[in-house]
């Protein structure tokens, strides 16, 4: 795949380590084997950022073109969205939770006052005792 220059390894600082460009059009290096001075490792990126981080270990391009499409190249951050800079006060907490009062039981109704005998007629003296 094409080299775009040599670099710093990331794990072992090794200078002089070709940079390419995989067939996903992401950045790689290899290190040089550790009988070279290198550490044997490999890095592959997977997208924009790790491009961009690649390239930053670039000390060596191979050409200016190389330089422009893969240094920089990562996406800018979004910038805030203007309505959070607003001093709002955050909301009230909600109210604590009261432990919710038992229902009262069930009064027990009023006790009428107990109803009076209906007051018996007096009876006459003698009554039915008496023979007419
Ligand atoms: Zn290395």
């Amino acid at each position: 795949m094409t080299t775009i220059g040599t670099g710093r390894c990331p794990i072992c600082g090794l200078d002089g380590v070709p940079i390419k460009v995989s067939k996903k059009n992401h950045l790689y290096l290899v290190c040089l084997p550790a009988a070279d001075g290198g550490c044997d490792s490999q890095a592959f990126a997977r997208g924009p950022h790790s491009d961009q981080r690649l390239a930053e270990c670039v000390t060596k391009w191979s050409g200016k073109e190389a330089k422009q499409q893969w240094l920089n190249n990562a996406p800018q951050p979004e910038p805030e969205p203007d309505d959070l800079t607003e001093d709002e006060p955050p909301p009230p907490p909600p109210p604590a939770p009261r432990p919710r009062a038992r229902a009262a039981p069930p009064r027990p109704a009023p006790k009428k006052p107990a109803a009076k005998p209906a007051p018996q007629p007096a009876k006459k003296k003698g009554g039915w005792l008496k023979w007419e």
